[in-house]
């Protein structure tokens, strides 16, 4: 395990963000928003509510949902949807805040990268289409290293044999 990052500057920014709103700051909010600047991971709303319980904390779903929910409109916590049914929620702050995805299909391991060459793609299709961009994002879905050794291979999607039918 490497150590946990410090989340105090990050909660007193929360905090900040939580009484602008006009958003009491209890207890419960700053739990969920702890477990999350404490991790280095993509953490699933069931993970956060583990990690929670392991603390000590009984917090129920709603309560995290609403939470995760101001701490992404906040910008410190990003959301991702990786096409697994349910979304994962990243610290934005802590490291390197621009990083793309790698997500294995099978199990579920998110794996991040840099790509420097994005920003000579998004400064060509500025000159290309006028366009001012702000964000991107890229993910790659496929096999992380353990699954090919231990054997996994990609599914073939699509039809089987298009021409072949009756
Ligand atoms: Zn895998
Ligand atoms: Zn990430």
């Amino acid at each position: 395990m490497t150590e946990a990052p410090s989340a105090r500057p990050f909660l007193n920014l929360f905090g900040r963000y939580l009484r602008e709103q006009g958003l009491p700051v209890t207890h419960q909010r700053e739990a969920v928003a702890q477990v999350v600047f404490e991790s280095e991971a993509h953490l699933s709303v069931d993970e956060i509510e583990r990690r929670l319980r392991d603390r000590g904390d009984r917090i129920g779903k709603a309560t995290i949902y609403r939470t995760l929910d101001l701490l992404v409109r906040s910008r410190l916590v990003e959301e991702h949807d990786f096409g697994e049914g349910f979304k994962r929620y990243e610290h934005r702050l802590s490291r390197q805040p621009v990083h793309e995805h790698l997500v294995c299909l099978e199990c579920g391991k998110v794996i991040e990268f840099q790509a420097r060459e994005i920003a000579a793609v998004e400064a060509r299709v500025q000159v290309m289409h006028g366009f001012l961009p702000a964000r991107h994002r890229l993910e790659v879905y496929g096999l992380c290293r353990e699954c090919q050794e231990a054997g996994v291979t990609l599914p073939y999607q699509g039809l089987t044999c298009p021409i072949d039918t009756v």
